[in-house]
């Protein structure tokens, strides 16, 4: 999978590519990933990339020139991605679409900046818009690390356990269950003596119970439209 980053600010991205599991899937090659410095698409001598808005008002906007040639030149290099601006006004991402941005050849990210950028870019050159969440941030570079990070994780051969993403919270609709590790007694709590059982049936039922009960009391609203399997309602039923 193919990410570009269009950004005022690449360098941002350094320590991002070269940790952890991010570098671990550009290594092995589940993704290729750059951050493109939007300033070398300009004209000018000062390489400007925004101006002040039309009609008035404070702050800057960024121009469509440059960023039009940004995209168009990340276009090139992945031509069946899907061109994506980071903005408060989007679609709110979450786990779902991280899988269905999985799914994609590649994805342009535009950042912006100031007040956001020009209008016209959005009508002409973006298929898809999103948010992270209701506040607003000084730019969208934070936003396309979230969202590089969750829809890294979820392409094959990118986590070492086969089955770690699938069991992630959200993936099936419920948070992930509780997670025990040594030493058995930690200041006076027990690790719960099923998981030491070695009894596997019962230590998957633990875990789907749990999972069922800190969904409801932390996130109820995950359970409202969520069709449940015979075994869960087994489970909900004791
Ligand atoms: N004036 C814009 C508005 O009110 O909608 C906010 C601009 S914000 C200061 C600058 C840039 O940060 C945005 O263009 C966007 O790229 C990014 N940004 C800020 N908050 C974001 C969020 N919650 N999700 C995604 N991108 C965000």
């Amino acid at each position: 999978m193919i990410f570009r980053v269009l950004t005022i600010f690449p360098e941002l991205f350094d320590a991002f590519w070269e940790n952890s599991i991010i570098k671990r899937a550009i290594e092995g090659h589940h993704i290729s990933a750059a951050a493109v410095d939007i300033r070398r698409y300009t004209s000018d001598k000062h390489r400007t990339t925004d101006d002040r808005p039309y009609g008035g008002g404070p702050g800057m906007v960024m121009k469509p020139e440059p960023l039009a040639k940004a995209i168009q030149a990340a276009k090139k290099i992945t031509p069946f991605s899907r061109t994506v601006l980071m903005t408060p006004q989007g679609r709110r991402f979450n786990q779902s679409l991280a899988h269905e941005l999985a799914r994609e050849e590649g994805v342009i990210f535009v950042c912006g900046r100031y007040e956001g950028v020009d209008e016209r870019i959005f009508n002409q050159y973006i298929d898809d818009e999103i948010s992270i969440g209701d506040y607003v941030l000084t730019g969208g570079e934070l936003p396309v690390m979230i969202i590089i990070d969750a829809v890294t994780r979820l392409l094959p051969g990118v986590l070492g356990g086969a089955d770690s993403a699938e069991k992630d919270s959200f993936s099936e609709g419920l948070l992930e269950h509780a997670h025990y590790t040594r030493p058995r007694d930690f200041e006076g709590d027990r690790v719960p003596d099923v998981l030491l059982s070695g009894n596997h049936q019962a230590i998957e039922q633990w875990r789907t119970e749990t999972a069922l009960i800190r969904t409801f009391l932390k996130r109820p609203d995950l359970m409202e439209d969520r069709a449940f399997t015979a075994r869960e309602i087994n489970i909900l039923r004791k």
